[in-house]
Parts: C-alpha cells; structure tokens; sequence
C-alpha cells in the first residue's frame, strides 16, 4: 500500500435473534392460518436459522383483502398526495441506512453471499432503487392499478423486492408480496420498517411461502391484477397460464439467461479476462445475468483460457461473513446437486475442466469456481441455465459465426462484447438479441437504467423496469 491505513471495511453484525417471522398484513404479523411452518437454513453451515410462518391460501385471501381496502377510494393511501407518497418512500430508503449492516447480515446468512457483497451491492441497489423511484412519485399522470403482486427469487432477495414493490408503490398501487421460500427473513424486517416509515396498514403486505401453495394462489387470485415475477422460465410459464386462466391479470416476468460473452481479438485481454469472469462467478454463478458463455476468438483463445484459469484459482472461497471472502456458498442441496450433476455432464460430453469442478468442504454448500474450456454448442453446460459458478469458453473464428452462435438460444438476457474497436462493439450490440449488452464491461446494472430482455428471459409490459 502507499502507508495510508486501511479503509475500515463495514462489519457484520451480531445477529442474535430474528425478531420478524410472521406473516405480514395490514401493518401486522400474524401466523398462519393452517398454523404452519417452515425452516431457513444457512447455506454456509447447514444450520437452521429460525422458523417462519408460512402463507398459504387463506393467508393470501386475506392479504388480498387487506390490500384492496387499502386502494379503495378515500383511503389513506389513496388520498394521500403524490409528492408524500415519494417521501414515504425515501423515508424507507432512509430506515434500511439505518438498518444497512443488519440487513446485510441477514442477507448474508440467509444466502450464504459474502457480506461485503450484500453491503455494496445488495444494500446499495436496494436503497437507490427507492429513492429513483420515490422521485417518480410525483411525476406521473395517468391511471393506477390497484393491487399488484409478486414472486420472487431467492439470489437477491432484497435488491429483487425493491425491484418490484418500489415501482408499484410509487404509482400508487397496493401490493401483496411472496418471498423465496429459501430467503425470506430481510423482506420480513423490511416490513418492520414499512411500518415503522409510515405507510398506511395493507400498502404493503409479506406472505412468506412456497411456490405451489402461496405463489400458486396469487397467480390465480381473482382479486389481483397484476402480478410481477422474478424466477426460472418453467415457472414464468405456469404464471401466466394461470393468470390466462383465471381474470387475465397482467403479467411480467423476469426469467433466466445463458447470457453470451464475445471477446474479440483485438480486445483489452486482461480486462475480459477480468469482466468475464466476474460476470460468470458473481454471486457464486447465481445470477439471472450469469456470463455462462463466453466466445473467445481463436487467436487468443488459448492465452484467455490460461489467464481465467490462473484468476479462477486465485478467488478466497470462505466464511461468507468475514470481510476477505469473495466466493461462499450456493443457496441450498438441491441447486448444489444440480450444478455439481452439470458439471458431470460437461466431463462426460467431452468439455475440457480446466480448475475447479468439485464440492470443497465437508460443511456448508460450497462448489469450486470451474472452467471448462473447449465448449461445444450441442452440450447440456452450453445449452442450460447452470446458476452455479461455472464458466464456459468457446471457440471462434469470424464475428458472423459468434453473432449466430451467441443468439441460437431461447434465452435473451443478457450479453457483452469486449473489442477496442467501435464500429464493432456497435455493430455487434446492435446483432446481439439480448435485453442489455454490455461493452467493454460486465453486470453493470443501475436503478435509472432500463433492464429487460428477448425470447424466453423476459415479459415486460409497462415501461418501467420490474413491474
Ligand atoms: P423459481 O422459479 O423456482 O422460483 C421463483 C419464485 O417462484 C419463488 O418465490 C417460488 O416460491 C415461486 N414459485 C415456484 N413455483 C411456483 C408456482 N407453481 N406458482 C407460483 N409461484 C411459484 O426460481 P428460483 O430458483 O428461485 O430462481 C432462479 C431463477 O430465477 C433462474 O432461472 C434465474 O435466471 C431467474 N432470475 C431472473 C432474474 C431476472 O431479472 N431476469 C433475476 C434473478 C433470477
């Protein structure tokens, strides 16, 4: 260093009990009506956190209830003024500062993320999603939509809550909201702080649940109109068959990616060796946006292979909770089962496993971030959403061969392209059939900026992104 002491680095805090548990309507908490309930696990130990209400259908019936009187006319809500409805919103944002190294804790423990990542990321995105759109609030003219909901994933569950309730709530709407079964405990606290911000009771209600109970009975509410979901592409389907089949709610969907990296020649080898990887092993490859293929031109093929396999190597794999780990665990058995069944398949159809490639640890969920070099297109790790920390390097020769190779998939996320030259990386983004494309740079991803996709990754019927 330059003598300078080190930046102190936010430290996680003593979580000694989980206060909020229960499900969450009207501004209180109430327990299951089935009088049932359900475990979270950390992923880095095994160990089981607390447990937790768990919603089924009655419990929705009776959130729907809850939001619906909230929107209806002369309510609070619907009565209150558009500019204080923004600064009930930045009043949020302003308890989850308050409350950054707590809910980064939870995060942490209920994912297995590292915690810096929870704090900087996670925290950080979660908290500027508000405030963009709190400044919204009193920018909108038109009609507002009374009860939405949403299903979301488990790989950010914070940032992916703010996602939808914030655009929702800043035009007015009242919302029911199903977290992951597998991470359930920061959207429970940021209930406690919804309250406590002042939002009338029945704004904003939590159903902790699982997939084919709780979210099945949103997905066909009657009640509901419009839902909002972030999850796999097989389950975006079942979501909008049922909302077809039961009063034809709107629908968006956030779905998976096998999101194509191309690196020309002529690119800054270091920085895609850099970007690429990061992209592929962020969030232990749990990511939507997960840089799962990566096309290196020929030239430099070998030489890029080298170098990611020396940068995977070097990648601290530890106790996501101390400060210096960069890579924890994945978020449950069955992903775990699933990636390492992969990663078998890719050995087995004649992929070349440069590193990695196996379980580490007799405890906790924790899979080695693996390359495989020499990746045929026809291979399952080629074709199939992975969500683990995996990265895959094809061979190219002209850029028309990688534009062809990089779209023949029914995903449509995500996608980059290292080069330093601009005609290229125009000409490319403009060929490449993918929500976002990146130049020169991986997962770069800000609440002002519009987020959506093609094909099988995403439906998107308003203009603003996520709801
Ligand atoms: P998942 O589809 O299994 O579950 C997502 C949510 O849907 C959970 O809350 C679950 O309880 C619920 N659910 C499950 N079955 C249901 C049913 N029959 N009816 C209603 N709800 C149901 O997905 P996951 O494993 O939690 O998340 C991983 C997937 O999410 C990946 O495919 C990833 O690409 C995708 N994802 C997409 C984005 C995006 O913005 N495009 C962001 C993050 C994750």
């Amino acid at each position: 260093g330059d003598g300078s002491p080190p930046m102190p680095f936010p430290q996680p805090v003593k979580v000694q009990e989980i206060r909020h548990t229960k499900i969450f309507i009207n501004n209180e908490w109430h327990t299951s009506l089935k009088g049932k309930t359900f475990q979270t696990f950390n992923p880095a130990t095994g160990v089981k956190i607390c447990e937790v209400e768990e919603a089924d259908k009655a419990d929705v019936d009776k959130a729907v209830k809850a939001a619906r009187a909230a929107s209806q006319r002369g309510s609070p809500w619907r009565r209150m003024d558009v500019s204080s409805r923004g600064r009930l919103l930045h009043k949020l944002a302003d308890l989850m500062e308050r409350d950054r190294a707590l809910l980064a804790t939870m995060e942490t423990i209920d994912t297995g993320k590292p915690f810096l990542h929870s704090f900087f990321i996670d925290l950080d995105g979660s908290i500027k999603t508000l405030r963009y759109y709190a400044g919204w609030a009193d920018k909108i003219h038109g009609k507002t939509m009374p009860v939405g909901k949403c299903l979301c994933a488990w790989n950010f569950p914070l940032l992916m809550f703010m996602w939808k309730v914030a655009p929702a709530l800043c035009c007015g709407n009242t919302v029911v909201i199903k977290p992951a079964e597998q991470t359930p405990l920061t959207a429970l606290h940021v209930g406690s702080l919804i309250k406590e911000a002042g939002f009338p009771p029945g704004v904003v209600n939590i159903v902790p649940g699982f997939g084919p109970t709780a979210g099945a009975a949103i997905a066909r509410h009657m009640g509901i109109d419009k839902v909002a979901f972030t999850g796999s592409t097989k389950v975006g389907q079942l979501i909008k068959e049922a909302a077809a089949k039961s009063n034809l709610k709107r629908v968006t969907l956030e779905l998976g990616g096998k999101n194509p990296c191309i690196v020309f020649a002529d690119s800054d080898l270091q920085l895609a060796v850099e970007e690429t990887q990061k992209g592929a092993f962020f969030n232990q490859g749990q990511c939507c946006t997960a840089a799962s293929r990566v096309f290196v031109e020929e030239q430099v093929y070998e030489e890029f292979v080298r170098r990611s396999v020396e940068s995977a190597k070097s990648i601290v794999i530890g106790d996501p909770l101390d400060p210096r780990t960069s890579h924890g665990p994945q978020i449950d058995q069955k992903q775990f089962d699933k990636i390492l069944e992969l990663i078998d398949s890719g050995k087995k159809e004649g992929a070349k496993l440069e590193c990695g490639g196996v379980a580490m640890e007799d405890t906790g969920l924790y899979i080695q971030p693996t390359v495989f070099s020499h990746v045929k297109d026809h291979m399952r790790i080629a074709k199939e959403e992975i969500f683990g920390p995996v990265q895959c390097i094809f061979r190219f020769k002209s850029q028309q061969e990688a534009i062809e190779r990089a779209n023949s998939t029914e995903y449509g996320l995500a996608s980059a392209v290292f080069t330093r030259n601009l005609d290229r990386a125009l000409s490319v983004s403009a060929a490449l059939e993918t929500g976002t494309v990146w130049v020169n740079c991986y997962n770069a991803l800000h609440a002002q900026a519009p987020f959506g996709g093609y094909k099988m990754s995403v439906c998107l019927p308003t203009h603003f992104a996520h709801f």
